[in-house]
């Protein structure tokens, strides 16, 4: 059998410590000997982004910007141990950061669901994708620790220096103050962003804020959405019977922990973050989770939601066996190729990537998993297997399917 042909290339965006090393065997064993590989190949390894002053990873931004598809390694962010570990020139901000930066885009996350590793909610059937809009509110705030009775007030001085003043309270004693912000356009791409992929994965979208109590901010949320939805997205979501659904935010914690699941949930940043963290653990485990940076514009960046596994990386460097968990890489490249396929066209590598997440979780589904997995698995007596055994085991998989 010929390998599969590709027409344009994927940004393939290498990265750091364990996961580069399941990298280099995923491309190696799952990838290369059924594609015809087509990369512009990107080393965002932090030894490399120290070289390049970084540039490497505005470099790398900047071809999801010309191909459309990008596929991302797991990378350091560094701290003050890593400048000296790496010898850092200095210390770079999180690649994911600047990437998400330069292409205004949501992240969605998504559990990979599979028998055996039941979510701890016992009705949550089907994924649930959370969306969380990544600028302002409480991460760009300014606070204030009030000391004594005095009164505070919101002023907003327009270019023309007109000022116009609002009472935020008169304080009789100590307290604590906060101000915080959101851009009607920050806004907007976030919906823009969440109706696309909503209409891109079939998926319902529910989108939840406080707006009875926040009748400014959070109600400014509630209007943006309702008005892109209303001129850009209804029909389309009419046409293939979604359905975009809104509600206040308690009323959706209570919805979602009774739900079956198959929808995205945008939330806004702050409920986004917490309840991310909630979704991610009540399925199971960050290494069974994917991640993909979608831009209003059509760009798209496939990640895993976990880190780099420093912990295995140095069991591994002193040549000891290691059991990481590859899931969540192997279908960020999946993600990456079917996306590909999409755009270009080519069925051939949209059935591959099908084929190659059903070969993933026919491997953990038949008892075979990494040592992750075997601790919280339901299946009796799995059989744990290293990094690369695993690997391998779904290349038979794989093998056998195509
Ligand atoms: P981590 O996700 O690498 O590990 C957190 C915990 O989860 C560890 O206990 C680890 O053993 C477990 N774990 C995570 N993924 C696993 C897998 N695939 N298989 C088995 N177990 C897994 O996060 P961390 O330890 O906080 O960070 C390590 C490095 O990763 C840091 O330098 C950090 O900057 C970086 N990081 C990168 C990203 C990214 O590039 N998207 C995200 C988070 C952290």
């Amino acid at each position: 059998m010929g390998k599969i042909a590709m027409t344009t290339p994927l940004v393939e965006m290498d990265g750091d410590e364990m996961t580069r090393i399941l990298w280099k065997i995923i491309k190696e064993e799952l990838l290369e000997p059924f594609v015809d590989l087509k990369t512009e190949y990107y080393d965002l390894g932090l030894t490399y982004r120290n070289e390049t002053n970084d540039a490497v990873t505005v470099d790398a931004a900047n071809a999801v910007k010309k191909y459309k598809v990008g596929v991302k390694c797991a990378t350091i962010t560094p701290n003050a141990a890593r400048m000296e570990e790496y010898h850092l020139k200095e210390m770079y901000k999180s690649p994911n950061g600047t990437i998400r930066s330069m292409l205004d885009g949501t992240v969605f996350r998504a559990p990979i669901v599979v028998k055996g590793i039941e979510p701890c909610v016992k009705n949550w059937k089907k994924p649930i994708t959370l969306a969380r809009h990544a600028y302002g509110d409480v991460y760009k705030n300014t606070e204030m620790r009030i000391p004594g009775p005095g009164k505070a007030e919101l002023v907003f001085t327009a270019q023309d220096g007109t000022e116009t003043r609002q009472m935020i309270h008169e304080f009789k004693g100590a307290g604590v103050l906060q101000g915080m912000h959101n851009l009607d356009e920050s806004i907007e791409s976030f919906a823009r962003s969440c109706f696309s992929y909503a209409l891109d994965t079939q998926q319902d979208l529910w989108f939840a804020t406080k707006d009875t109590i926040s009748k400014q901010y959070d109600h400014t949320f509630k209007d943006i959405f309702q008005e892109i939805y209303d001129t850009e997205y209804k029909e389309a979501f009419e046409k293939t019977g979604l359905t975009y659904f809104y509600t206040l935010i308690d009323d959706a914690v209570a919805r979602v922990m009774k739900a079956e699941g198959g929808f995205i949930w945008a939330c806004k940043n702050y409920d986004g973050d917490v309840m991310s963290d909630m979704v991610s653990s009540a399925f199971g485990s960050l290494a069974m989770m994917t991640s993909v940076l979608v831009s209003p514009k059509g760009y798209f960046e496939y990640e895993a939601a976990h880190g780099t596994v420093q912990r295995h990386y140095y069991r591994h460097l002193k040549g000891e066996e290691t059991s990481t968990n590859s899931v969540a890489t192997i279908f960020a490249w999946s993600g990456a190729l079917r996306k590909r396929g999409e755009l270009d066209d080519n069925t051939k590598l949209q059935h591959f990537a099908d084929k190659l997440e059903a070969a993933t979780v026919n491997v953990i589904e038949s008892g075979r998993m990494t040592k992750d997995l075997a601790l919280i698995t339901s299946i009796p007596a799995p059989t744990v297997l290293n990094s690369r055994d695993f690997i391998c085991e779904i290349r038979k998989e794989l093998e056998a399917a195509l």
